[in-house]
Formats: C-alpha cells, sequence, structure tokens
C-alpha cells in the first residue's frame, strides 16, 4: 500500500506536515538528483528509499542514480571508508588509480539531470569533476565519521569535496576546515516503514520461532551489517560475560552490501566465535528483510550497537522508536541518539557492554522508562519528516549563498 504524506499527520503533527508543504513550495519543480554506491544494504540506500518519494510529492523531482564499480573499486572505497573513520589503512598509488579510473567511467556513463545533485559519501565523491560542465548545484553528502581521519586519503579526497558548493554532515562533531559552505543534517527512520511499524505480537513471536529464539528467555540483539567497525565480536564477548549469571539469548543479525566486500570474512569470523553455543543466532539476512528485522527487535529486551566508530548508526533510532533500550558504542551519531542513562547507555569497552547489559537484565523498570524515553527522543529529532524539512532548507540555502537571512515571503 503506497503511503502518503498526509499518512505522517498521526505521527509527526498535522503543523509539521502543513510547514513542509508551505516549504516545499518554494523549490517546486526542482531537479533533485542523489548519487550513490549501492541500491540496498546500509543506511543511505535505506533513507534514500524513504525520503524520496516523500519529496516526490511534495513536487520535487527527487531522483536516484547508483554509480557502477567493480570488486578491485569497491575494496578500495571500503579502505577509504576505515581510514577516514580513523583506522590504519595501507593506500598504494594503485589504489588511488583505481578510484580515479571507476570515478573516469562513470563520469562518462552518468546521466546528470539534477538542479541539485547530492552525491553521498566517498565513493562516488569524485562525480563532482561533472559540475564544470554542467552548472547546477553540488553538493557532498557525507554519512561517516571524518572527525579524525587518515590524513593520505583526506588528503586525496579534499580536492574533490572542495569543488562542491556545500557539504551535508550528521553532526557538528563530524565538521571540516573547507572552504565550502556547510549543513548539519541528522539522518532520520521512518515511522511508517515496515523496518518500523507497529506489529502485532502474534507475528513477533512466529519470526522469532522461525529463527529458533525462545521469546520466554531474554534477547539481546544487534542488527548490523557484518562489518568490524560494528564490533560484532566485542557483542558476543559482553554477551559471554553476562551469560554466565542471566540466561539470556544473543541474535546478531545482519546482511550484506554491495558495496562492502567485506562482510563474508566478518560473518566467518563471527561464526567461529559463536561456535558451540546454541543461544548465539548468527543470521545473514537477504535485503528487504525488512519484517523480519522489525520483529527481531520488537522481540528483544536489549539492542546493542557497539560500533567501535559509525555515521549514525540508524540502528539505534530504529531500536528506541520500538521503546528498546539500546547499549551503543560512545562514537559518532550514537551519541546524538543514546542519552546516557536517559535512553541507554553508552560504553568503550566489552566490559562495559557487559556491565550495563548486566544491569538491563536485572531492572525490568529502567528498561521501560529508557524505552519510553528513546521512542520520545526520535519522535523529536529522528524521524524522516524532519528529514525532509532539512533537505529543503538546505534547497533554499543553495538558492541564496552567503546570506545570514532567507525570507520566505
Ligand atoms: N539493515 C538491514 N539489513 C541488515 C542489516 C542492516 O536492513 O541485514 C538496515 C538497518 O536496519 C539500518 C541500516 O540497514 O536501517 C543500517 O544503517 P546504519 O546507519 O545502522 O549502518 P550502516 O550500515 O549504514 O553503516
Amino acid at each position: 500500500m503506497a503511503i502518503h504524506l498526509a499518512d505522517y499527520e498521526e505521527v509527526a503533527g498535522r503543523e509539521t506536515i502543513e510547514e513542509l508543504r508551505v516549504l516545499a513550495d518554494k523549490v517546486r519543480g526542482r531537479r533533485l538528483q542523489n548519487i550513490n554506491s549501492t541500491p540496498v544494504g546500509g543506511g543511505v540506500a535505506e533513507i534514500l528509499t524513504r525520503l524520496l518519494p516523500l519529496l516526490r510529492e511534495l513536487g520535487i523531482d527527487a531522483t536516484w542514480d547508483v554509480i557502477k564499480g567493480d570488486q578491485a573499486f569497491f575494496n578500495v572505497t571500503k579502505a577509504f571508508h576505515n581510514a577516514l573513520h580513523g583506522n590504519k589503512e595501507t593506500i598504494t598509488a594503485g589504489m588511488l588509480e583505481a578510484y580515479r579510473a571507476t570515478t573516469q567511467a562513470n563520469l562518462e556513463q552518468m546521466n546528470i539531470r539534477g538542479d541539485v545533485v547530492i552525491v553521498h559519501d566517498p565513493q562516488p565523491a569524485g562525480m563532482v569533476e561533472l559540475r564544470r560542465s554542467m552548472g547546477r548545484q553540488w553538493v557532498w553528502r557525507c554519512h561517516i565519521d571524518v572527525s579524525n581521519p587518515d590524513r593520505q586519503v583526506w588528503e586525496f579526497l579534499e580536492p574533490y569535496v572542495n569543488q562542491y558548493d556545500a557539504a551535508i554532515f550528521s553532526m557538528p562533531d563530524f565538521a571540516q576546515q573547507l572552504p565550502i559552505a556547510q549543513y548539519m543534517v541528522a539522518p532520520s527512520i521512518d515511522p511508517l516503514a515496515d523496518k518500523n511499524r507497529a506489529l502485532s505480537p502474534d507475528f513477533v513471536n512466529e519470526v522469532l520461532a522461525r529463527y529458533e529464539v525462545d521469546p520466554e528467555r531474554p534477547v539481546v540483539t544487534q542488527i548490523s551489517r557484518f562489518d568490524r567497525l560494528k564490533d560484532p565480536l566485542g557483542v558476543i564477548a559482553a554477551y559471554r560475560m553476562v551469560k554466565r549469571r542471566h540466561d539470556c539469548q544473543l541474535v546478531l543479525a545482519g546482511g550484506g552490501a554491495s558495496d562492502d566486500p567485506e562482510g563474508e570474512l566478518v560473518l566467518r569470523e563471527v561464526q567461529e566465535a559463536a561456535a558451540g553455543d546454541r543461544d548465539i543466532h548468527i543470521l545473514l539476512l537477504p535485503p528487504f528483510s525488512d519484517l523480519e528485522i522489525n520483529a527481531l527487535v520488537r522481540g528483544s529486551t536489549v539492542v546493542m550497537q557497539k560500533s567501535i566508530r559509525e555515521g549514525f548508526g540508524l540502528t539505534v533510532s530504529e531500536a528506541l522508536w520500538k521503546k528498546k533500550p539500546v547499549i551503543g558504542g560512545a562514537v559518532g551519531g550514537i551519541k546524538l541518539q543514546v542519552i546516557h542513562g536517559i535512553t541507554g547507555f553508552l560504553v568503550h569497552s566489552a566490559e562495559g557492554a557487559a556491565r550495563r547489559l548486566a544491569q538491563l537484565l536485572d531492572d525490568p523498570q529502567l528498561r521501560t522508562e529508557l524505552g519510553e524515553n528513546g521512542h520520545s527522543h526520535v519522535k523529536q529529532n529522528f524521524l524522516l519528516t524532519r528529514h525532509v524539512k532539512d533537505y529543503i532548507l538546505v534547497m533554499l540555502a543553495l538558492d541564496h549563498p552567503n546570506e545570514d537571512i532567507i525570507r520566505l515571503s
């Protein structure tokens, strides 16, 4: 069933939707072209899938293109991704050349038709080379934590970034010294999507049963691509420390993303670490398992997102929306969502995660309080409707460069 803007009135309020219509009128008919590197898997694809239909309903001609690359290219961009997150990576001249070559191939194939072109993350960042021939507005939308990047990779990307008209970061911590305008836009979740909408308890139980998870015993869950920066091994370590005294189960559920070549390797490491424990459920989910993920989270007692580095971590808001207390690594955008002691707990180690997990498993009242707070926090800050508004505001800001105050009337 198609979802319309009016359907969001109930959760976001009628005034919010009315405001979107008024603002969108100012950019009606504008072509907003998005470019990223994967059609499914990961937060960017998740957001674009939900955002675009609403922008279109508001009269903005929003479209989405995906760059093409081979395994070698995505090995390079994954290394970039890790390095920008501050990990030590060896970047060779050959890797930089592979990035340039794939960028060049995409430059030749991509049809640029946006009045505003939003390029997501480092993988397609080089597409800005087309800006010279097409006098449109180009925005680099960076979803990852670049607050402490590897200098070599940042210096390679910076000349591309500097060609944009503006950059968008998810939080102030990620802002850079750049000669272009910078905007802060936090990501968002869609409360009406299959990933987040209300489900019947029967369906939740049916999904738990399908994956042989016992609904009568506590369930601790982390939903993530199998990626070392999501620290699945740290989650297993924390679970094992707690398991000695709490009869809980652990669900690690995730799928792959076509721009993430490391997934299979990490999955094997996780399977090895979990071997022999029937209460650890490693679930490799196919794309579009949204209802299953929703049910797994709703059927959980505590949700973890123990990332070592994180851009935003949509999974955190997805869990908070379902009134689940979240134990999150104290990194990146998790810090915007998990307010320590209010919506969950921020941790710095497996030991810290284990301590908070034990505390939450012992205290149902605390779980309920944090879960309620988390739901309100997401409702106020991280719903899709806020995101739509921010994108419209960015378009308006681009129309008025160097103006501190923009008059809309
Ligand atoms: N996700 C999914 N299937 C999976 C694993 C993750 O649909 O197997 C979704 C998850 O629910 C969230 C997004 O992918 O909506 C991941 O976004 P996040 O910002 O947490 O992390 P990223 O993968 O972008 O680093």
